[in-house]
């Protein structure tokens, strides 16, 4: 199942590193707790790569924008951190979706839809994606939403 997702805009300008968080974040997929010091994935958006205030587009001459204007009108932003197992959880997923033949962009859920995308609207694709997980990452088994993916479905 692909994810398609309507936006409310596009982002110029994404960033999106594992790093050390410098102080305690929470994930954004699943409120787990990320400790100061833990590596997780920390995404950054902004709509306009330039800054696009009066001033500054009056300088658009041949592509000149000030990128550190005090107006700074970039547009939208958002900001979020992921946890290291939800990360695992959303790399089983675009190896599925790859193989099931999806187009690269709409491999993912939304940021913060991992389980509402991925395991709360079908149960088969919550099996699925929850058997994904754990066989490429076994330690994933106890992660809240791979094992009600896995109990979501009874073989018998
Ligand atoms: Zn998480
Ligand atoms: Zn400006």
């Amino acid at each position: 199942m692909c994810f398609y997702n309507d936006y409310d805009w596009q982002a110029e300008v994404h960033s999106e590193n594992d790093v050390e968080a410098a102080k305690p974040q929470g994930c954004y997929e699943c409120g787990a707790a990320i400790s100061q010091g833990t590596i997780a994935r920390h995404i950054i958006q902004r709509q306009y790569q330039d800054c696009r205030c009066a001033s500054c587009m009056d300088q658009f001459i041949g592509g000149f924008f000030v990128d550190n204007c005090p107006n700074a009108e970039f547009g939208e932003s958002f900001e979020c951190w992921i946890c290291a197992d939800c990360c695992k959880i959303l790399k089983a997923i675009e190896v599925l979706e790859e193989k099931e033949g999806c187009p690269a962009a709409v491999r993912q859920p939304s940021y913060g839809g991992l389980y509402e995308e991925a395991f709360a609207q079908d149960e088969f694709e919550a099996n699925k994606y929850a058997k994904a997980a754990v066989e490429m990452f076994p330690e994933l088994a106890s992660h809240r939403f791979v094992s009600y993916g896995l109990n979501t479905v009874t073989e018998d």
